[in-house]
């Protein structure tokens, strides 16, 4: 079964609810008939999913949270768990972005903690994976890519697996206008689907979807298509914009 290719949009802390509508109305009219070919997945903050969940019922598009916690409830002041994105309407959460690596401290096993936690509840996690400019001018991409990858897998069944998005978002490339070149997400990616096969075996790699995230836009997004490893991109700031976020769909759709 071919995989199937993703644009899925990460608004970070942006947009309120009422700014969420006025992108649900201008985003769903022209995305609304696009089929089953690829998953359209917008991940707002918490507080715009039920606003987005009552717009996007009845249409293709997906809803996905930026986090969760690894408990299901409890003293936890602050967090928000498993249950409460899916009765939300998430069917998709991102876990161990690199804001939340590098800003909050997440560790790697925290991390595989959630991607665990995710999977119980029948969410699908987006795992976040990717080499700081250091690490990446010390040579050292692959190592960290795969430490982060094998954690935050490190509990995972094989019948759960496939369920599970990767996205490579080296953290150079975030935020900064700055994309990697193709050929260097191809690369990465390409050695994500090794581990991948190792840590499960070569069919289930070959059903994980993994993407590319790291200044995506409208303009380089078919650069990244291209490439048969690369399932499709995550996108921050460029998701904000809903002419672009259509523009990014529209490409994916055209390029598989
Ligand atoms: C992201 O937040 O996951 C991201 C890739 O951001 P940007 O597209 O703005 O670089």
């Amino acid at each position: 079964m071919p995989r199937i290719p993703i644009a899925a949009g990460n608004w970070k802390m942006n947009k309120t609810s009422q700014e969420a509508s006025a992108y649900a109305e201008a985003f769903l009219p022209q995305v609304k008939d696009f089929k089953k070919e690829i998953e359209i997945i917008i991940c707002p903050p918490f507080t715009a999913l039920a606003t987005l969940a009552s717009y996007f019922r009845n249409s293709p598009i997906k809803l996905g949270a930026q986090n969760m916690h690894w408990e299901e409830k409890g003293a936890f002041t602050g967090e928000v768990s498993a249950p409460m994105i899916k009765e939300w309407g998430c069917q998709y959460v991102i876990l161990g972005h690199s804001e939340r690596r590098h800003i909050f401290r997440e560790t790697s096993e925290e991390v595989g903690k959630k991607v665990k936690k995710a999977l119980e509840w029948g969410i699908n996690p987006i795992l976040c994976v990717g080499e700081t400019l250091e690490e990446r001018e010390k040579g050292e991409t692959e190592k960290i890519v795969e430490e982060q990858l094998l954690l935050g897998l490190s509990d995972i069944p094989d019948a759960k697996a496939s369920s599970i998005v990767i996205a490579y978002e080296p953290v150079w490339a975030i935020g900064t206008g700055k994309a990697a070149t193709s050929e260097d997400a191809r690369g990465v990616i390409s050695f994500i689907r090794e581990k991948l096969s190792s840590r499960f075996n070569v069919e289930i790699s070959g059903d994980i979807r993994i993407l590319y995230g790291g200044s995506v836009s409208p303009e380089n997004v078919l650069d990244f298509l291209r490439e048969d490893e690369i399932d499709g991109t995550l996108v921050g700031g460029a998701s904000l914009d809903p002419l672009k976020m259509i523009k990014i769909a529209e490409e994916t759709l055209r390029a598989y």
